[in-house]
């Protein structure tokens, strides 16, 4: 059903045999999703965010990760989506939300980094419920911070209906000094006119792309060229999925601001990001 109704109204799904296990395995997990809020199965990793002309540490994106008594591990990938198609992403987003500013505020008072954001992912079910503002907005006032520290990544799928509503809304996070990053460029539509017509503050080249740099000459091409237009377009970059020396290399002499993947670090929990920004602290004070 969810199929045929995401192709549009008017559509049929033909159900066959081969089908039925994959149906039963989505069954399962959408089930085991409603109670994996209340049993407390879900927690967050932290991937670092690193400045490639200081070095430091300036913030991390939010992952979420659901460990399940049966099934164990399950990806987000896998999960994500389902939990988009049956609407519980949204109060999902609300605990990642509170979870990952709980975690900033802890981070601004303990650590040497005063400034330190967190990015979080919003999916379009998130975005396009009628409470978004306010909900992060009272967060926001909860964990009393200010919205500089949030940092809100959107990919293109959701820019695509309802565009005077979309920039209606990306207009409040922005008053409320909350800065917008376009995850994923590079994979969807791409097209240049959402970058002019949105107030995106950052560009995140997508992981796809920099995996090629060094071994596929298009890659390296592509890479080159959306950095130079976002830069024309007064954007940031954020490298994502960097993961060797000459990934990184090739970002920093183009002047890729902000660089993230495992070359930098993987993500983390809680308290191991933490040891982790003070020994990068205790690094830049020293060395
Ligand atoms: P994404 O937003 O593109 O996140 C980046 C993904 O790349 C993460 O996968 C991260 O673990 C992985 N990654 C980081 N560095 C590297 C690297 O150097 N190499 C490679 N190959 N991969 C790297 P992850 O954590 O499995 O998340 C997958 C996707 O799930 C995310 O893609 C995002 O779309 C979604 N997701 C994760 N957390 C949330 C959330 O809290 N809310 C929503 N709505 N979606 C989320
Ligand atoms: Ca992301
Ligand atoms: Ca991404």
């Amino acid at each position: 059903m969810y199929r045929s109704k995401r192709k549009g109204r008017n559509t049929y799904e033909i159900f066959t045999p081969e089908m039925g296990d994959v149906v039963m395995k989505r069954v399962e997990i959408d089930n085991k999703l409603r109670h994996a809020l209340e049993d407390g199965d879900f927690y967050l990793k932290y991937q670092a965010l690193m400045d490639s002309q200081t070095q430091s540490i300036i913030g991390a994106e939010a992952l979420i990760r659901w460990d399940d008594e049966e099934l164990g591990e399950v990806s987000p990938e896998e999960f994500v989506p389902l939990a988009e198609e049956s609407g519980l992403i949204v109060e999902i987003g609300d605990w990642v939300l509170d979870t990952a500013l709980a975690n900033v505020k802890k981070w601004r008072e303990q650590t040497e980094h005063k400034d330190f954001y967190i990015a979080i992912n919003l999916s379009s079910r998130q975005f396009r419920g009628k409470d978004i503002i306010k909900n992060i907005s009272d967060v926001l006032k909860k964990h009393e911070l200010p919205g500089s520290c949030l940092e809100l990544e959107i990919t293109e799928r959701l820019l695509m209906k309802d565009v005077p509503h979309v920039v209606y809304l990306l207009e409040q996070f922005k008053d409320m000094g909350i800065r917008l990053s376009i995850d994923d460029f590079g994979t969807g539509y791409s097209s240049l006119s959402y970058l002019k017509r949105f107030p995106f503050d950052v560009l995140k080249i997508d992981k796809s792309f920099i995996s090629g740099i060094g071994e596929d000459l298009d890659d390296s091409a592509l890479c080159e060229a959306i950095i130079a237009m976002a830069h024309s377009l007064g954007l940031s970059i954020i490298g994502e999925g960097v993961e060797n020396k000459e990934q990184f290399e090739f970002l920093d002499q183009r002047g890729v601001e902000t660089i993230q993947g495992y070359y930098i670090s993987e993500p983390m929990v809680d308290e191991e990001f933490m040891k982790f920004i003070a020994i990068s602290e205790w690094i830049e004070t020293t060395v």
